[in-house]
């Protein structure tokens, strides 16, 4: 079986206990005004510019086959609406000014990959961490590297949004020691404005996790303006109400908006700015008040 990733990052102490190996799967169903990885969003592998790279050959513009590619004194740009994907521009490339962002692999290639710091996960208490774009949205690719990983005896970490059919939800908890689960808007017509879907299926299919008895850690990431204020509040009740213990407050930081760029995307993170440390204190205040233990940070 295979799926589609675009990155897996080695010695991550971010994404779940000990030293870890984040696997980053490609593919989202939200589009977050925030998001940090836009390179995740779509789950087709897609040409990525770095123009400072740029030597001036023009050998991407000679190969391809939509007449795509054009190359100025700023470097090459990509005209989307004609770009098939088809990876040509970047097999060229000398400098790597043009990279494909995405590729297939297969589940035993992929856990070959985590197995080679299996030291550091012994020593540390790490494992594999599945992250994203969002996991569940290839939701066999995920059981099957789950359940690889939970025979090589691996701790496991899925980092979700919790947007998914509940089904595939429970197809995987038993195989998942941890989850790392997002929750950016308790009022569902805000959060179908700032992520363009509903949070039903989020809140549902967290409570159902609890309700199973499955470890979750909430995450929570704060963006002044747009989740702040009331919401924050309205966080922290529901969490404590339904019996999560832990959360991470994930103060929003600009430094994926040059990313946008170098994918022809639209950028949302206009609207957002980097919260003052003292909204951060106040949140982190707030959701305390409500008898959670929290966590700056990943
Ligand atoms: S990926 Fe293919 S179609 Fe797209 S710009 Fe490069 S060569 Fe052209
Ligand atoms: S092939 Fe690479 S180095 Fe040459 S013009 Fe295109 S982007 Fe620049």
């Amino acid at each position: 079986m295979q799926g589609t990733i675009f990155n897996i990052q080695r010695y991550s102490i971010h994404d779940g206990p000990g030293i870890r190996t984040a696997v980053f799967f490609k593919g989202c169903p939200l589009n977050c005004w925030w998001c940090h990885n836009p390179e995740g969003l779509d789950v087709k592998p897609q040409p990525m510019i770095w123009p400072q790279r740029c030597m001036f050959c023009g050998d991407c513009v000679k190969v391809c086959p939509k007449q795509a590619v054009t190359v100025d004194e700023h470097g090459p740009a990509i005209d989307r609406r004609r770009c098939r994907a088809c990876g040509r521009c970047t097999e060229v490339c000398p400098t790597q000014a043009l990279e494909m962002v995405g590729r297939r692999i297969t589940v035993v290639e992929l856990l070959q990959e985590v197995e080679k710091d299996r030291v550091f996960y012994d020593q540390s208490g790490g494992g594999v961490t599945f992250s994203g774009g969002e996991p569940l949205a290839q939701p066999e690719f995920l059981q099957a590297c789950l359940r690889g990983a939970k025979e090589a005896g691996l701790h496991t970490v899925v980092d979700t949004c919790g947007h998914a059919p509940p089904q595939h939800v429970e197809a995987i908890m038993a195989d998942v020691d941890l989850f790392l689960y997002d929750l950016k808007h308790m009022d569902t017509a805000e959060h179908r404005r700032l992520t363009g879907v509903d949070n039903d299926w989020i809140l549902d299919n967290l409570q159902m996790l609890l309700a199973h008895g499955r470890p979750v850690r909430a995450r929570f990431p704060l963006i002044p303006g747009l989740n702040d204020g009331d919401n924050v509040a309205a966080t922290g009740i529901f969490l404590r109400d339904i019996g999560v213990k832990y959360v991470h407050v994930l103060p929003y930081h600009g430094m994926a908006v040059d990313k946008y760029q170098r994918l022809g995307r639209e950028s949302m993170t206009a609207a957002a700015q980097a919260p003052p440390e003292q909204i951060v204190d106040e949140a982190v205040a707030r959701l305390e008040q409500y008898g959670l233990n929290v966590i700056r940070g990943g």
